[in-house]
């Protein structure tokens, strides 16, 4: 039934305004018998301007927006059904989809650290207001077939693929209701929600390409984090719009890798190390390696000195997650004491780390918690 519906929205992409490039704007309105120029209008309107509703659109004359409505063509934002507030700024938002599938994306006012892809950046512009940090979670897939043992969203299993639209979509929905406007206000975005971005990736790469060129959001601004899809992470090096890339690598070897990450049966860490090291850097670009501190089983001493010599010649940095703790995850969270320490081996080893600050935990917010939690507090 929900293969059912799930193709029939995938088949109606013409009607859904968001996710659709200028290019496939203009053969819509070609379709219409209008003139080109309402392709760029309609761009604008939908990306740039957030509009909700096509009647709202001052631009466009009244009939071609009742032509657009007598056909079923709408803009297809995501409703935000629910909206958790936590205690340090962060809101998780509960969006649902048009076939009533829900995700989840997260606002984080002053980014959690992870957003900035040297290490450098956070903090270091102001433009006056609060968050001037701000980061929004996206969520590529609603549920996850990556099944990490340390992650709710695994639990989830895979409910499906999010199209581009559905992607941009949370990103215009968290904008219309925090009523921020990049490029003007700064905002930061990563891919780092419910989902494999990689296991989707043709939506998950268009949608960045929405969010560059219509929402206006720096591609340099944008973080994308995968569990580990080896050949996607050679596709990604060849986009000419991408995210900086980030790797949940989590584990120092092979056997802890494939115990808490089984994906890692699939493609090792030689092959994702051999993948991180040819990815084609920018300029002053950093790759970003994730590592979940799980207490006793990835945090020793001699777990970081394997790590620094992992990952040894690599241009990259460091963030370390210690656990956030869920029901159904078995591992325990390090104390601050272990994390620190194991920061401070790698940073003496060269290699920039950094301590992810755990946001929004108290609403299940943060990373790996999200579980559409309705279920969860119930
Ligand atoms: N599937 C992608 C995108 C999700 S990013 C990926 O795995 O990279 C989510 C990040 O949160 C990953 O780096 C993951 O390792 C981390 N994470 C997952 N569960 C966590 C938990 N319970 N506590 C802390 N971090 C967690």
């Amino acid at each position: 039934m929900l293969k059912q519906k799930v193709r029939c929205m995938n088949k109606g992409w013409n009607t859904t305004l968001l996710g659709l490039e200028l290019h496939e704007l203009t053969r819509l309105v070609e379709e219409s018998e209008e003139p080109g120029y309402r392709a760029r209008q309609l761009f604008q309107a939908v990306y740039a301007d957030r509009a909700a509703d096509t009647e709202d659109v001052s631009t466009l004359p009244k009939e071609f927006r009742s032509k657009l409505k007598s056909k079923g063509i709408v803009v297809g934002l995501p409703e935000v059904t629910n909206k958790f507030v936590a205690g340090d700024g962060t809101v998780r938002y509960l969006m649902r989809l048009a076939d009533g599938e829900t995700v989840e994306t997260v606002w984080m006012p002053e980014g959690d650290d992870g957003e900035s892809g040297d290490g450098s950046e956070a903090g270091s512009e102001s433009n006056g207001r609060a968050w001037s940090r701000a980061t929004i979670c996206i969520s590529s897939q609603a549920g996850c077939a990556v099944n990490c043992q340390f992650c709710l969203t695994a639990l989830l299993g895979i409910k499906r693929n999010l199209t581009a639209g559905e992607i941009v979509g949370q990103v215009i929905a968290v904008l219309r209701d925090r009523q921020v406007s990049p490029p003007e206000e700064r905002v930061n975005l990563v891919f780092m929600g419910m989902g494999e971005p990689f296991l989707n990736f043709e939506n998950f790469i268009k949608a960045v390409r929405l969010l560059a060129q219509g929402v206006g959001v720096p591609e340099s601004r944008m973080t994308v984090s995968t569990a580990g899809i080896v050949p996607r992470i050679y596709d990604l090096g060849s986009e000419t719009v991408r995210p900086k890339l980030a790797i949940s690598l989590n584990a120092p070897n092979d056997q802890i890798r494939t115990e808490i990450m089984p994906i890692n049966k699939k493609w090792n860490l030689q092959q994702l190390l051999t993948a991180a090291r040819e990815f084609p850097l920018r300029n002053r670009e950093k790759l970003t390696f994730e590592y979940v501190l799980l207490k006793s089983v990835n945090d020793s001493v001699q777990h970081a000195r394997e790590l620094a010599e992992l990952i040894r010649g690599i241009k990259a940095k460091v963030n370390l997650i210690a656990l956030n703790p869920g029901p159904g995850v078995e591992f325990k969270t390090p104390d601050e004491a272990a994390v620190l320490r194991f920061q401070k081996i790698l940073i003496d080893s060269g290699v920039p780390t950094f301590i992810r600050r755990p946001r929004g935990r108290d609403i299940y917010a943060a990373c790996g918690q999200l579980k559409r939690t309705l279920e969860l507090a119930s």
